[in-house]
Protein backbone atom coordinates (compact mmCIF):
# COMPACT_ATOMS: atom_id res chain seq x y z
CA UNK A 1 0.00 0.00 0.00
CA UNK A 2 3.01 2.11 0.77
CA UNK A 3 4.90 1.67 -2.88
CA UNK A 4 1.24 2.55 -4.07
CA UNK A 5 1.58 5.83 -2.70
CA UNK A 6 5.17 6.71 -4.06
CA UNK A 7 4.26 4.95 -7.74
CA UNK A 8 1.04 6.99 -7.51
CA UNK A 9 3.40 10.25 -6.57
CA UNK A 10 5.73 9.91 -9.29
CA UNK A 11 2.99 9.26 -12.08
CA UNK A 12 1.28 13.02 -10.24
CA UNK A 13 5.56 14.09 -10.90
CA UNK A 14 5.63 13.58 -14.37
CA UNK A 15 1.76 14.20 -15.13
CA UNK A 16 1.84 17.39 -13.80
CA UNK A 17 4.56 18.43 -16.33
CA UNK A 18 2.77 17.26 -19.28
CA UNK A 19 -0.80 17.70 -18.80
CA UNK A 20 -1.38 19.14 -15.66
CA UNK A 21 -2.69 17.96 -12.30
CA UNK A 22 -6.51 18.69 -10.61
CA UNK A 23 -6.19 20.97 -7.55
CA UNK A 24 -7.10 18.06 -5.23
CA UNK A 25 -4.03 15.78 -6.69
CA UNK A 26 -1.57 18.93 -6.83
CA UNK A 27 -2.17 19.37 -2.75
CA UNK A 28 -2.13 15.27 -2.35
CA UNK A 29 1.26 15.45 -4.29
CA UNK A 30 2.39 18.53 -2.34
CA UNK A 31 1.86 16.84 0.72
CA UNK A 32 3.26 13.41 0.07
CA UNK A 33 6.47 15.17 -1.14
CA UNK A 34 6.54 17.11 1.84
CA UNK A 35 6.51 14.13 3.87
CA UNK A 36 8.13 11.47 1.67
CA UNK A 37 12.08 12.40 1.23
CA UNK A 38 12.54 10.25 -1.28
CA UNK A 39 10.18 11.74 -3.79
CA UNK A 40 10.96 14.69 -3.04
CA UNK A 41 14.53 14.31 -3.77
CA UNK A 42 13.00 12.70 -7.18
CA UNK A 43 10.96 15.95 -7.88
CA UNK A 44 13.55 18.18 -7.10
CA UNK A 45 16.11 16.49 -9.85
CA UNK A 46 13.39 16.02 -12.00
CA UNK A 47 12.93 20.22 -11.87
CA UNK A 48 17.05 20.77 -11.49
CA UNK A 49 17.59 18.47 -15.25
CA UNK A 50 14.30 20.27 -16.74
CA UNK A 51 16.26 23.90 -15.82
CA UNK A 52 18.98 23.14 -16.68
CA UNK A 53 17.67 21.71 -20.37
CA UNK A 54 15.73 25.21 -20.63
CA UNK A 55 18.42 27.18 -20.11
CA UNK A 56 21.03 25.40 -22.12
CA UNK A 57 18.39 25.73 -25.09
CA UNK A 58 17.25 29.11 -24.25
CA UNK A 59 20.48 30.94 -22.49
CA UNK A 60 23.66 28.99 -24.09
CA UNK A 61 23.32 29.44 -27.56
CA UNK A 62 22.81 33.08 -28.15
CA UNK A 63 25.85 33.76 -25.55
CA UNK A 64 27.98 31.34 -26.93
CA UNK A 65 26.81 32.96 -30.26
CA UNK A 66 27.45 36.26 -29.47
CA UNK A 67 30.65 35.51 -27.44
CA UNK A 68 31.93 34.00 -31.16
CA UNK A 69 31.17 37.12 -32.53
CA UNK A 70 33.07 39.48 -30.49
CA UNK A 71 35.83 37.29 -30.38
CA UNK A 72 35.92 37.32 -34.23
CA UNK A 73 35.16 40.57 -34.38
CA UNK A 74 38.68 41.19 -32.10
CA UNK A 75 40.75 39.64 -34.22
CA UNK A 76 39.79 41.42 -37.39
CA UNK A 77 40.14 44.36 -35.73
CA UNK A 78 43.72 42.88 -34.17
CA UNK A 79 44.85 41.77 -37.73
CA UNK A 80 43.67 45.59 -39.25
CA UNK A 81 45.39 47.21 -36.42
CA UNK A 82 48.92 44.97 -36.92
CA UNK A 83 49.34 43.72 -39.81
CA UNK A 84 50.84 46.05 -42.24
CA UNK A 85 48.63 46.17 -45.72
CA UNK A 86 52.27 45.13 -47.62
CA UNK A 87 51.99 41.70 -45.74
CA UNK A 88 48.70 41.61 -46.98
CA UNK A 89 49.67 42.40 -50.80
CA UNK A 90 52.31 39.61 -50.02
CA UNK A 91 49.54 37.39 -49.34
CA UNK A 92 48.05 37.60 -52.42
CA UNK A 93 50.72 37.66 -54.31
CA UNK A 94 52.00 34.46 -52.62
CA UNK A 95 48.81 32.79 -53.63
CA UNK A 96 48.21 33.91 -56.78
CA UNK A 97 51.77 33.36 -57.64
CA UNK A 98 51.11 29.63 -56.26
CA UNK A 99 48.48 29.39 -58.34
CA UNK A 100 49.89 30.45 -61.16
CA UNK A 101 52.89 27.75 -60.61
CA UNK A 102 50.38 25.17 -60.28
CA UNK A 103 48.29 25.60 -63.09
CA UNK A 104 51.04 26.51 -65.32
CA UNK A 105 51.31 22.95 -67.57
CA UNK A 106 47.56 23.13 -68.51
CA UNK A 107 48.01 26.70 -69.46
CA UNK A 108 51.46 26.38 -71.60
CA UNK A 109 49.38 23.62 -73.20
CA UNK A 110 46.96 25.96 -73.68
CA UNK A 111 49.33 28.41 -75.71
CA UNK A 112 51.14 25.85 -77.46
CA UNK A 113 47.73 24.95 -79.02
CA UNK A 114 47.28 28.18 -79.62
CA UNK A 115 50.35 28.71 -81.04
CA UNK A 116 49.75 25.63 -83.40
CA UNK A 117 46.27 27.10 -84.57
CA UNK A 118 47.19 30.54 -84.94
CA UNK A 119 50.96 30.05 -86.13
CA UNK A 120 52.12 32.99 -83.69
CA UNK A 121 55.38 33.23 -83.25
CA UNK A 122 57.41 31.39 -79.93
CA UNK A 123 58.32 34.75 -78.35
CA UNK A 124 54.61 35.90 -78.44
CA UNK A 125 53.28 33.09 -76.65
CA UNK A 126 56.14 33.12 -74.08
CA UNK A 127 55.52 36.72 -73.44
CA UNK A 128 51.60 35.65 -72.94
CA UNK A 129 52.71 33.17 -70.93
CA UNK A 130 54.74 35.37 -68.65
CA UNK A 131 51.88 38.10 -69.04
CA UNK A 132 49.52 35.29 -67.63
CA UNK A 133 52.12 34.32 -64.85
CA UNK A 134 52.65 37.99 -63.36
CA UNK A 135 49.88 40.02 -64.22
CA UNK A 136 46.71 38.33 -61.46
CA UNK A 137 49.41 39.00 -58.34
CA UNK A 138 50.24 42.68 -59.68
CA UNK A 139 46.44 43.25 -60.07
CA UNK A 140 45.97 42.16 -56.57
CA UNK A 141 48.74 44.35 -55.44
CA UNK A 142 47.14 47.33 -57.10
CA UNK A 143 43.94 46.97 -55.70
CA UNK A 144 45.60 46.33 -52.11
CA UNK A 145 47.20 49.64 -52.45
CA UNK A 146 44.51 51.83 -53.56
CA UNK A 147 41.95 50.00 -51.00
CA UNK A 148 44.57 51.36 -48.78
CA UNK A 149 44.30 54.94 -50.18
CA UNK A 150 40.89 55.26 -50.25
CA UNK A 151 40.72 54.00 -46.30
CA UNK A 152 43.70 56.43 -45.29
CA UNK A 153 42.27 59.75 -45.13
CA UNK A 154 39.45 58.04 -42.03
CA UNK A 155 42.33 58.35 -40.47
CA UNK A 156 43.99 61.39 -38.47
CA UNK A 157 47.41 62.10 -39.58
ZN1 LIG B 1 7.04 8.98 -1.77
Amino acid sequence: MKNDLHTQAKDFIARRRVEGLTLEDERWLGAHLAECECCAAEHRQLNESLSAMRAMHLDLPPNLASRAQFRVRMRAEELREKEPTRKFVWAIAAVSWALGVATAPWVWHGVEWVGQATGAPRILLQAGFVMWWSVPPLIAAWAALSDKRVAQPEQPE
